[in-house]
């Protein structure tokens, strides 16, 4: 496991992080995504889907718990989560089995710290306000 913190200054380099992060993603993945509203979650996403050949723009999810992409050799799922009343617990299993999976690299914007389904996760992502465009960023893998 390592962990890495870097601190950003605007929304471009959240970006530039999900997209320098994105390289290191293989078929099957799944990266979640933590942090309050407006952390900047859904701007890292956008970067690593930019990255991994979306061309489509990238929109949080409203009507439904998630978008796919078609990217360039996988596709790539968004998922939120945030707004789940009660946690996946209360949700139908099956509620993932579109998103996550062989042919496919998830990320999902989680607000909670674990659970099992998503225990899995290549790649753990706790974004935080630091006052302004700033964001600490914290990033751990394995
Ligand atoms: P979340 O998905 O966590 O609710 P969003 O990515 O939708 O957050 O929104 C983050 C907002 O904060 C955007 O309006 C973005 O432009 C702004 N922002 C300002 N500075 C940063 C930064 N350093 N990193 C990411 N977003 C930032
Ligand atoms: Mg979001």
């Amino acid at each position: 496991m390592s962990v890495s913190v870097v601190e950003t200054n605007e929304p471009r380099e959240t970006e530039a992080l999900g997209a320098e992060l994105a390289a290191g993603l293989r078929d099957g993945d799944v990266v979640l995504v933590q942090g309050e509203l407006g952390s900047g979650k859904t701007t890292f996403v956008r970067g690593a889907a930019r990255a991994l050949g979306v061309t489509d723009p990238i929109t949080s999810p409203t009507f439904s718990i998630g978008h796919r992409y078609k990217a360039t050799n996988t596709t790539v799922s968004h998922l939120d989560l945030y707004r789940l009343p009660g946690g996946l617990e209360q949700e139908d299993p099956a509620l993932l089995d579109d998103y996550l999976g062989p042919g496919r690299i998830a990320f999902v914007e989680w607000p909670a710290r674990d659970h099992v389904e998503l225990s899995h996760a290549r790649l753990r992502v706790t974004l935080a306000h630091r006052g302004a465009d700033r964001r600490r960023i914290e990033v751990v893998q394995g």
